[in-house]
């Protein structure tokens, strides 16, 4: 097999929670891109059915998913296992971010950010965790953050999301590395997307902000679908429990 060889993921299947826009719209179009069949959700059956139809090739469907209710996350596993037979990859993607000091935050704020940030991922998890233990094998890409290894002021519920998200990842590393699935934790720096605008639309904060990456600009999106298909590819087929950096530079600071 040569090398690029091993980056192919032909007859595989992927989940991607929240793909519908941002960066799990462009590592949902990579995954398929590189072979694979992709189940693409989102909170509303339009939006994940709309980013579905992008995916050239017809092996893509939309599904809703609140990543946050059990019900949503089981049924979502069993209309993937309905649809396709199996399921191969689960890119834990769905992701918010509610910013402030901590006595302006409210009490929900800290709970929609844990509970779609960190108990979507656990239960998206749980669900798949049957089907990777029986076939054996099973890749679980968690999209944390450099916010999970470092940290910036008025971050609390994120960044404690984050944290928890790649010591939840090296958990199951270690609790699955005995069935053949690997569950590492990819982790984004500054990347041009929604989850972003507040700090995009202020040029004071934008630039000042910017003046701390190394690389000097955002991350483009597209930059994060080849290291997603590696991840979920043979060609990392060594490597569990690690957190991966794509961030211009900025926790080498
Ligand atoms: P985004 O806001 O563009 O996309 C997030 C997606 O998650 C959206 O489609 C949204 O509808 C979906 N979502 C939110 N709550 C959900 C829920 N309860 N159930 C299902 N879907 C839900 O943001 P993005 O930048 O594409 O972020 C994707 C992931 O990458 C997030 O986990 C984010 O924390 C992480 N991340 C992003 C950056 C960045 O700079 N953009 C940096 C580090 C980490």
């Amino acid at each position: 097999m040569g090398v690029l060889d091993r980056f192919r993921i032909d007859g595989k299947v992927a989940i991607v929670t929240g793909g519908s826009r941002g960066l799990g719209k462009v590592m949902a179009q990579a995954l398929a891109e590189a072979g694979a069949s992709v189940v693409v959700t989102a909170r509303t059956l339009d939006s994940a059915e709309s980013a579905a139809r992008e995916i050239p090739g017809g092996k893509a469907i939309g599904v809703a998913c609140d990543v946050t209710k059990a019900d949503d996350v089981d049924a979502l596993v069993a209309r993937t296992l309905s649809e396709f037979g199996r399921v191969d990859i689960l890119v834990n993607n769905a992701g918010i971010n509610i910013r402030g000091p901590i006595e302006t935050l409210k009490e929900d704020d800290w709970d929609a950010v844990i509970d779609t940030n960190l108990k979507g991922p656990w239960l998206c998890c749980r669900a798949v965790a049957p089907h990777f233990k029986k076939q054996g094998s099973g890749r679980v890409i968690n999209l944390s953050s450099m916010l999970g290894e470092i940290s910036i002021p008025d971050r609390t519920p994120y960044a404690s999301s984050k944290g928890g998200l790649t010591l939840m990842t090296k958990t199951l590393a270690l609790e699955w590395a005995k069935f053949g699935v690997t569950v590492n934790a990819l982790c984004p720096g500054p990347f041009l997307t929604e989850i972003n605008t507040a700090l995009i639309k202020d040029p004071a904060l934008n630039a000042a902000f910017v003046s701390k990456i190394p690389l000097g600009r955002w991350g483009d999106p597209q930059e994060l679908g080849a290291v997603a298909v590696f991840l979920a590819s043979d060609a990392s087929s060594f490597m569990t429990g690690a957190t991966l950096f794509i961030d211009g530079g900025y926790t080498a600071q």
